[in-house]
């Protein structure tokens, strides 16, 4: 069995999915705190060595979206949202707030294991200045010195705007990003709420990168909230 020494706080108030994520982490080998109000998590975070958030977002004092706020305040820990399929607003509010990633109720152990994991190589990625240049998903590579994209050891031509959307998906692999949180990025401050404009630029890069761009096995779409480049 694995250790992990990153310790986890699980925010939930449903007694049973707060056991059932703890059965989880437990079996994966990672040490946990369970607590169910907002109040109490924030007490918790001040006092003890905490690494890694699991935040539902119906919490019963206060609502996890406040939770966030207050937590980027001073610290970038990496915070997963746990919500209920009917708060799709609210999980495109809590990640343009700052949250790394959600699961969506009902989640399997192992969603939630691959999640936890994906924040934590970001949360050393993170730390690392020297960020590595070459990266690679499968068959696709991108050079960050040189600015190439390689696709099956081939070059390929791609725009400067396509590049700087490739080159932020690959930063925060395994990441879902907000298309706001994707605009802000590549058009800057001026980035308004051009939606189709991304949708465009997605498309085009999607031709270029995927063998089956109505199948993408890079660049998945995820409905009503962003985009993930897949971790393998
Ligand atoms: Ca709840």
């Amino acid at each position: 069995m694995n250790h992990y020494h990153e310790r986890i706080l699980v925010v939930e108030d449903d007694k049973q999915i707060q056991s059932f994520i703890g059965y989880s982490l437990e079996t994966a080998g990672f040490p946990y705190d369970a607590v169910s109000t907002g109040e109490n998590a924030l007490q918790y975070l001040v006092s003890e060595p905490i690494d890694l958030m699991l935040l539902d977002l119906g919490l019963p004092d206060f609502d996890g979206m406040e939770v966030i706020k207050k937590i980027r305040k001073w610290s970038q820990m990496p915070i997963i949202v746990v919500s209920a399929r009917d708060q799709d607003k609210e999980k495109v509010a809590a990640l343009d707030l700052g949250a790394d990633d959600y699961l969506t109720k009902p989640f399997s152990a192992a969603e939630l294991l691959a999640r936890i994991r994906v924040a934590i190589r970001h949360l050393y990625r993170q730390g690392n200045n020297n960020e590595s240049a070459i990266r690679s998903v499968g068959e696709l590579k991108m050079d960050f010195k040189k600015r190439i994209v390689y696709l099956e050891e081939k070059e390929i031509h791609v725009t400067p705007l396509e590049y700087s959307l490739l080159l932020l998906l690959f930063r925060n692999m395994g990441k879902v990003l907000t298309t706001q949180n994707i605009l802000k990025e590549i058009y800057g401050l001026n980035y308004g709420n051009d939606t189709r404009a991304l949708r465009a630029l997605m498309a085009g890069l999607r031709r270029k990168i995927e063998k089956n761009p109505s199948k993408p096995r890079y660049i998945m779409t995820e409905i009503g909230v962003g985009y993930r480049l897949v971790d393998e």
